[in-house]
């Protein structure tokens, strides 16, 4: 329900930034109008109808403004946000500020609406931003300046209730502030989140694309000079793929590729990466593992996709590949291991495919 609240008419077609400022925008007010709820019924089970009246006062404004905003949203032409959030707000805070006048420091919430105008007001939005800041700010400074008077009744609390209620307006106010910067870094973080799997994955076969391969490789060469880990590197090409895409066209080469990444995926250990790093060709990184170990690896990958061929209507469509296989030795450079794992690749390649050869080199103890 809440959810439903918040999601409410935010438009998936936006950019990450503007969705957030509208889940953002649909959440603010949502709190201000609940917070001033709670207290409509704190002061009517304190036996306070005047205070009750001053919650209440700002409430018809916003609430016939969200009514409208919804219909706008629900016809799909939702108007902009950060201005309904900013009506919202200060016509509730208006509403209190009749009827409480600056007794209880309720203009403090226009420092709050300042505060948090860049969670809710587009960034690039400058003249937007400098209107809210300004009239929040310009706000507060007066009513701080002229202190308000209240309605008599208010008046008349005692010194005791005054400053519990003082008390209030600022903790509302700071739980407000908190759970906007909470939804807002919330959602950030869900943001950055995905643009990293997203710059980080092969669309086609969900694999770990190039940029991932490089991160990885960094990470195990660190590793090694730190604890003289040892790790391996499998290039893997598909034999004859361009035949694939002929024979069979370029959507059916599309369906080997994807085929092939999940017997991959399947062969390979939790801690292995698999990545798709060009058209046709894969490498897989392999951590804590010896070259003899990453042969007999390869040797399975190999003969796993050479007995499962992909059906394809009433033919099975069979593909092999060539593996190239290296360690990494102490004196290597990223550019030499590559270098000498494509070598490998390419011997692979020339003892007739299907096959996979190995970089032979005396490797450092476990
Ligand atoms: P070899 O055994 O020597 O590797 O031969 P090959 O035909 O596999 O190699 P070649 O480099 O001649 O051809 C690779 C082909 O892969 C050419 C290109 O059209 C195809 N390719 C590259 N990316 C994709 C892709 O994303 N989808 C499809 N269907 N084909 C692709
Ligand atoms: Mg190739
Ligand atoms: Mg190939």
């Amino acid at each position: 329900m809440a959810w439903q609240w918040i999601s409410a008419g935010v438009d998936p077609a936006l950019n990450g930034t503007l969705r957030r400022r509208q889940y953002i925008t649909n959440a603010v007010p949502a709190l201000v109008l609940l917070m001033v709820l709670f207290y409509y019924l704190l002061f009517l089970t304190l036996g306070n109808r005047e205070l009750a009246q001053s919650c209440l006062a700002g409430m018809p404004i916003p609430a016939t403004g969200i009514a409208w905003f919804r219909w706008r949203q629900a016809c799909g032409k939702p108007p902009h946000y950060w201005k309904a959030c900013f009506i919202c707000q200060t016509t509730v805070l208006a509403g209190i500020l009749g009827g409480q006048g600056t007794l209880f420091g309720s203009h403090f919430y226009f420092l709050l609406f300042f505060l948090t105008a860049p969670l809710i007001v587009p960034i690039n939005d400058r003249l937007g931003m400098t209107i809210v800041c300004g009239v929040c700010l310009g706000w507060f400074s007066l009513f701080e300046f002229m202190q308000w008077p209240a309605t008599p009744t208010v008046q008349s609390l005692g010194p005791t209730i005054i400053s519990i209620l003082n008390l209030g307006v600022l903790l509302s106010g700071s739980i407000i502030l908190f759970i906007a910067l909470l939804a807002g870094e919330h959602f950030s973080d869900a943001l950055v989140n995905r643009i990293q799997i997203m710059a980080s994955t092969d669309m086609l076969t969900g694999l770990a694309n190039r940029r991932a391969f490089y991160a990885r490789l960094a990470q195990l060469q660190y590793r090694h000079q730190l604890e003289q880990q040892p790790f391996c590197l499998a290039m893997l090409d598909i034999d004859f793929f361009k035949r694939i895409n002929d024979n069979y066209g370029h959507d059916t080469g599309d369906k080997v590729l994807h085929h092939i990444a999940s017997l991959l995926q399947h062969k390979v250990r939790p801690q292995d990466l698999v990545c798709r790093i060009g058209g046709e060709e894969f490498a897989i990184l392999l951590p804590d593992t010896m070259l003899d170990q990453a042969f007999t690896m390869c040797e399975a990958i190999r003969n796993t996709i050479a007995s499962s061929p992909l059906s394809n209507g009433a033919s099975n469509l069979h593909a092999t590949v060539s593996l190239g296989l290296a360690q990494w030795q102490m004196d290597d450079s990223e550019q030499a291991f590559l270098a000498a794992t494509d070598k490998a690749l390419y011997a692979a390649k020339h003892a007739g495919r299907n096959a996979v050869q190995q970089r032979r080199q005396t490797a450092p103890a476990l």
